[in-house]
């Protein structure tokens, strides 16, 4: 069997969706497991009625909650000439799971009520699909992931309990066949929510943005998948954001660590955690592109690569943290080990750090509600700064001019590098 995973963008239209169905065509003797995003922008707008909602601002949760449903509604509606109104059905379960949510006054944290709003947009985003699929023949079993994926209650990074996970995966059948192929052989499908899960008293969690990814290699690895695909808009893994550079180009094989470390600074192309499930069993990772899927992609897999051009990879949106000793004690063993104790805590995951004799500097994703914690907590023994707006600029197999066209208009703040890592955070 294989996995695939098809991103918000992949299912951002009623075309997108029908566009689907054309690709599932190319594989009619596949056993699939299909896991799927939010619609488009969907999990932005979510964020922004889980804000509304936190705010004490009710009112604004439930009309921004309404675009959402609507659109979903209208979507549905167009996919589904005949069975729209089951459909209708099944959606309106997960509005009243969130509606009645946003009822409450929050008296929990913020990444609890995130979770269980945010993680709508999935169950959403794949009751369509399963609809439409099934309605046009391609038979398929929807499946809810929340039974499946097992989690800590770490919300909005939840950690995956592998090993009930895998009794749940374990439990799944193929060649059972919903549907007979062409060549008789039977073909199962099962279609699920990517991003999210569930922690054992059923509270929803999910694993990230971008998360998605993340759950399919989870599902390959444990269903022992021939490959896992990710469906992009792009036409495979370019070697920076071709939004951003219009000379990006594709690089069409990649070994797991490359991606790894890619994906660790930040690209945009595969969400972190994604490549050491799929490394532990070789299970190649194919990158294609959902728009022509007759292009070859990129392949990622257990192979050292070949030469590779500079990868660049920007990340918006960082926060400079300075910490200063407050009686010029040096910054030695016992303050670092606090740090540390505090990151952990705060379960905050800093993007670079340089020490010096009585400061520490630490670039940071902003998060808001975890910097406070990490700056208060921090203040006990260093007197505090915080620096917004940053962009960390990190170059893979960098050059000398790659990177002086890059920092050309930039004033840099602090700057690392390794032999094949270049590293800067400037405004
Ligand atoms: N829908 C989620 C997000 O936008 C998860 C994903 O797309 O992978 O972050
Ligand atoms: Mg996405």
């Amino acid at each position: 069997m294989m996995v695939f995973k098809f991103g918000g963008a992949s299912v951002n239209s009623v075309d997108r969706i029908k566009n689907i169905a054309k690709i599932l065509k190319l594989y009619p003797s596949e056993s699939l497991v299909i896991i799927i995003s939010a619609m488009g922008k969907t999990t932005n707008a979510l964020e922004k009625v889980a804000e509304s909602f936190f705010e004490g601002n009710t009112e604004k949760a439930f009309q921004l909650f309404e675009e959402v449903k609507q659109q979903h509604l209208t979507t549905a509606q167009s996919l589904l000439p005949k069975n729209f109104f089951l459909c209708k059905d099944d959606l309106s379960s997960f509005f009243t799971e969130a509606e009645w949510l946003l009822h409450d006054k929050p008296v929990r944290k913020y990444d609890y009520y995130y979770d269980q709003i945010v993680s709508i947009g999935e169950l959403l985003s794949t009751c369509i699909v399963s609809h439409y699929l099934n309605e046009i023949k391609i038979t398929n079993t929807w499946l809810d992931v929340r039974d499946i994926i097992r989690t800590d209650n770490n919300f909005r990074d939840a950690t995956v309990d592998w090993n009930f996970t895998a009794s749940k995966t374990g439990n799944l059948e193929f060649g059972i066949g919903n549907t007979k192929t062409i060549n008789d052989k039977p073909q199962t499908i099962y279609i699920t929510q990517g991003f999210i899960g569930a922690t054992d008293d059923n509270e929803t969690t999910t694993l990230g943005r971008e998360g998605s990814d993340y759950s399919a290699a989870i599902f390959a690895n444990l269903l022992n998948a021939e490959s896992l695909t990710i469906w992009k808009d792009v036409e495979g893994v370019m070697n920076a954001d071709p939004k951003q550079f219009l000379d990006a180009q594709l690089i069409s094989e990649l070994s797991f660590e490359e991606v790894i470390e890619m994906a660790f600074y930040g690209a945009q192309v595969i969400h972190p955690k994604t490549i050491k499930p799929l490394q532990n069993k070789k299970i190649p990772l194919l990158v294609k592109c959902f728009l022509d899927a007759s292009l070859q992609g990129t392949i990622i897999q257990d192979k050292a690569t070949k030469q590779l051009p500079p990868i660049i990879v920007i990340k918006e949106n960082q926060v400079l943290m300075h910490l200063h000793s407050q009686d010029f004690s040096f910054v030695g063993e016992k303050p670092m080990s606090f740090l540390y104790t505090l990151f952990e805590e705060t379960k905050i995951k800093p993007n670079l750090i340089q020490t010096g004799a009585i400061s520490v500097q630490i670039c940071l994703d902003n998060m808001a509600e975890k910097l406070d914690e990490l700056a208060a907590k921090a203040s006990s023994i260093f007197d505090v700064q915080l620096q917004k707006q940053l962009t960390l600029i990190t170059i893979r197999n960098y050059n000398k001019e790659i990177i002086e066209k890059l920092l050309k208009d930039k004033k840099v703040l602090l700057q690392q590098q390794t032999t094949n890592t270049f590293q800067a955070l400037c405004f």
